[in-house]
């Protein structure tokens, strides 16, 4: 079974947030798995310079479409297969250089505003995605077309025009990462889209008078799924619906949630280069080694006593962490101390940095994105903090799982699917393995902080807990199966291609 993966970010080469983890841990394992997989990104400088171009493929064609319209209106765009640096999945790159040809973050400029022409630019990925899945590539057409959040939206939304029109194609998957990123435009955006004028409507691409990408997405893929179950059924109701629970409702026998997975070549505390020593169940003892290297880079007390709360995160308010400093007098008091790497806000970052001054020694920040940071964090805390408001899998707890660093994490989406609280009943059964509250408040959040500190008074407890928590195995293998299952429904037909 052929799988065209369209995507916009490629850990290492260009992430911004977990869809880039995820875009380099489920195409190797799909392929594991048997299927025939294909990415397809944007040929953004981080990945046009380290890419080793195969073949040229074809250029964009333009219009006329077979329902009648031009296609979009696109500068000159190319696609090539190439290979990347280990990565055993081939990448067809989608070239056009007054595009993509921006140093920095895909989606916005150096002032952290979107790019003005952010729908001509991700139109181009869409209508890349749907051509190949008509065959611009004629040695290699694939069967299912997987689209990943806005950026990738109006790939299903193209195919079901050439299926309107009347010809095969491929069967269609979307991805939802986070429904609260829409990919918005003005309406007068359509007309560039080359898309049948029907499709601009309540029931097409329209959204409160706007041109929406991820409702182009969900309104015309086969499935839809998202990062977790919880998240599944969260997005159906009103306030995590973004606004598009109506139609996930009208849509739902067509929405599930799989869970993201674990790379452990990237995130295994037994084999990680990034830490000052590796360690595993058996030798805990070394995780003493990478919270003491920890609080010295931060320039925390030194003490292997501290109970020592890490953050890894994108400052947004969807992480909850405006909440921290509320709480950060009593983690002081009790003796603990805060380990923050993240980036974003710009409020949020100062009242972060203004903490570093009120509790030196005790508070540490770093304001950044840092590869190398992130994995000391998580191995260095005692416990990972992601108190966020929602969360559609979450990664960082999983890494915290895998490192004997309990999460400490709020009942929501992802967060709630993955770590199971330490209530007494679930300490007895030997299942729990962190800290998880209800409500996205100081007081909630504080209870839960409350918690850790009394667990840690029973360094046996804690032990066993971190145990449960590093024996789990969130893989990428199983996700893979998940979708293999949801391939083959759509296409049963190419089932027996698998491998192919
Ligand atoms: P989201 O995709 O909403 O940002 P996830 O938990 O799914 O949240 O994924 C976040 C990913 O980004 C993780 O791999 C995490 O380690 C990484 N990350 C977040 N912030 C930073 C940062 N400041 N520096 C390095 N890595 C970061």
């Amino acid at each position: 079974m052929r799988i065209l993966y369209v995507c916009s970010e490629l850990y290492p080469f260009l992430k911004t947030g977990g869809l880039a983890d995820v875009s380099a841990g489920l195409p190797p394992a799909l392929k594991a798995a048997g299927c025939d997989v294909r990415l397809l990104l944007p040929a953004f400088p981080a990945l046009a310079h380290p890419a080793l171009t195969q073949r040229w493929v074809a250029a964009l064609p333009g219009g006329p479409t077979p329902w009648g319209t031009a296609a979009p209106a696109l500068p000159a765009v190319e696609i090539a297969l190439a290979s990347l640096p280990d990565l055993d999945v081939a990448v067809y790159l989608l070239r056009a250089p007054t595009l993509y040809d921006r140093p920095g973050n895909p989606y916005l400029d150096a002032d952290g505003k979107d790019w003005g022409d952010n729908a001509q630019r991700f139109a181009a990925l869409g209508w890349a995605g749907a051509t190949l899945g008509q065959g611009l590539d004629p040695d290699w057409v694939p069967d299912v077309v997987h689209c990943h959040d806005w950026h990738a939206g109006l790939v299903p939304a193209y195919l079901r025009a050439f299926a309107d029109a009347g010809q095969p194609t491929p069967a269609t998957v979307f991805s939802i990462h986070n429904l609260a990123y829409q990919g918005l435009f003005p309406r007068g955006v359509f007309h560039q889209l080359g898309l049948p004028e029907h499709f601009f409507g309540i029931d097409g691409l329209e959204f409160f008078d706007q041109v929406s990408f991820m409702k182009a997405g969900i309104q015309f893929a086969e499935r839809i799924t998202t990062v977790s179950p919880t998240y599944a059924r969260e997005i159906l109701s009103e306030p995590q619906g973004c606004g598009l629970d109506g139609l996930l409702r009208e849509r739902a026998h067509r929405v599930s949630g799989i869970l993201n997975g674990v790379d452990p070549l990237v995130w295994d505390p037994s084999g990680d280069a990034l830490l000052p020593m590796t360690y595993d169940a058996d030798s805990l003892q070394n995780k003493a080694v990478a919270k003491r290297a920890l609080q010295l880079a931060y320039g925390l007390e030194p003490r292997a006593d501290a109970l020592v709360f890490g953050v890894v995160s994108r400052l947004t308010t969807q992480k909850g962490l405006h909440l921290l400093p509320q709480v950060l007098d009593e983690l002081v008091q009790r003796g603990g101390q805060l380990a923050l790497l993240g980036q974003g806000s710009a409020c949020l970052e100062e009242a972060l940095v203004a903490a570093t001054r009120q509790y030196p020694g005790q508070v540490g920040v770093r304001i950044g994105y840092d590869e190398t940071t992130a994995h000391r964090v998580v191995a260095g805390s005692d416990v990972i903090l992601v108190p966020s408001e929602f969360e559609p899998c979450g990664l960082t707890q999983l890494y915290g799982l895998r490192y004997g660093t309990l999460p400490l994490v709020r009942r929501v989406g992802g967060l709630a699917d993955t770590v199971v609280d330490c209530t007494p009943e679930n300490l007895q059964a030997g299942t729990a393995t962190g800290f998880v509250f209800e409500h996205l408040s100081a007081h909630d959040l504080r209870n839960a902080l409350q918690r850790a500190f009394d667990l840690s008074q029973r360094p046996g407890d804690w032990r066993a807990v971190q145990c449960t928590g590093m024996a789990l195995r969130f893989d990428w293998a199983t996700a893979a199966q998940n979708y293999l299952a949801l391939y083959c429904l759509l296409r049963p037909c190419a089932l027996t291609e698998i491998g192919k």
